[in-house]
């Protein structure tokens, strides 16, 4: 006999429906979300819980930019004058494209082999993919402006195995991208979770926010004074994309340290700042190298002091102390106007291509 369904007793559900609603029920929680370790699916987007890491995305992607976009005439006029440049002028160049061509390389393999899968939020995977691009872009830039000039490929290229201050930064960082680019390599243990954090603290805050700069300084000097323009324009973008990728990693930094507070040990910290202290030794060493004599108004005293000034904003950034507390002053305050600028005002006054023109696509 067939039984009445009662509210305590409902009737079984059509065949189909009632795995939906299970379905349903495991639908994801955007507070269940953690930045490593999480246990929700990656493939979801949204709910976003990490809105920072979308607003960072949406911003890198206004700021598209393409190597090939910039006229490098003037410079290769310059360059092949045999009197448009001073031998110092040249040796910053060289040493500059030497270090980037296979900096950003670097970069973008620690990102994709390494970091991208240890990281289990999809909003910061999906900054982590446009992230990756810009790496390339970067690459690309750097190859652009070696080819354009004419320059000894095979020498830039191998700078940093032969080149020994470009030689010993790369050594500094290869042991951590190894740690993170290992396939073996997985979080979930307190060990290597202080392995990644470290990992990303050296990408981000050293890498990316210490040993770009001496000559992010240099090319975008040798622009201010109307020399090699197409180059500094391209580093302009560059500095504006590699400054989004700092700030965006110490964000991420930042939360795993909120969400994890157990890592942040008295015995880290004290690695990361021998750490920190070693990567300024060795970007100054770079300077030193890249600038035996003064040039453009530049010397490696001013770089001293610039690389403490810096040091001493991404390690209060991340909750360690200053290192260098009485380095106040920034050398080279023009800096900040050089990340800052809008690409319709560009100080180069070379070509500009806008990209923040999101309603383009018509299909009337
Ligand atoms: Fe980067």
């Amino acid at each position: 006999m067939q039984t009445v369904p009662t509210l305590n007793n409902p009737a079984p559900l059509p065949a189909g429906l009632d795995s939906m609603i299970a379905k349903s029920s495991n639908r994801i929680n955007a507070v269940d979300k953690r930045i490593i370790n999480g246990q929700t699916d990656v493939n979801q987007l949204v709910p976003f819980k990490y809105k920072w890491a979308w607003d960072k995305y949406l911003a890198s992607c206004a700021n598209h930019w393409m190597p090939q976009e910039v006229n490098m005439q003037r410079d290769i006029e310059l360059w092949k004058s045999p009197n448009g440049l001073t031998d110092d002028e040249r040796l910053i160049v060289n040493r500059n494209l030497g270090f980037f061509t296979t900096a950003d390389s670097l970069a973008a393999n620690n990102i994709v082999l390494g970091t991208y899968r240890q990281i289990t939020a999809p909003e910061c995977r999906q900054f982590l993919l446009r992230q990756a691009f810009e790496e390339a872009i970067h690459t690309h830039s750097y190859q652009y402006i070696v080819e354009s000039l004419g320059m000894d490929e095979g020498e830039i290229f191998n700078a940093y195995h032969e080149i020994p201050s470009i030689k010993a930064k790369d050594e500094f960082l290869i042991p951590f991208i190894d740690t993170l680019t290992d396939p073996l390599f997985r979080t979930g243990t307190m060990e290597a979770d202080q392995k990644l954090l470290k990992s990303l603290i050296v990408f981000a805050c050293i890498m990316e926010g210490i040993f770009f700069y001496v000559g992010f300084v240099q090319i975008l000097a040798l622009g201010r004074q109307n020399k090699m323009t197409g180059a500094a324009e391209q580093y302009q973008y560059i500095l504006r994309d590699e400054s989004m990728h700092c700030n965006f990693g110490m964000d991420l930094i930042n939360t795993i340290k909120l969400e994890n507070p157990q890592l942040w040990t008295e015995e880290l910290k004290a690695e990361l700042i021998e750490l920190f202290h070693k990567g300024v030794e060795l970007e100054y060493a770079y300077a030193e190298d890249t600038m035996p004599r003064g040039v453009l108004g530049l010397n490696a005293g001013m770089f001293k002091e610039y690389l403490r000034f810096i040091c001493n904003r991404r390690t209060t950034q991340i909750g360690l102390p200053e290192l260098f507390p009485n380095q106040t002053n920034n050398p080279f305050p023009w800096m900040s106007e050089m990340i800052d600028l809008k690409k319709e005002k560009n100080f180069f006054e070379t070509r500009v291509t806008e990209y923040q023109s999101g309603g383009a696509l018509d299909w009337d």
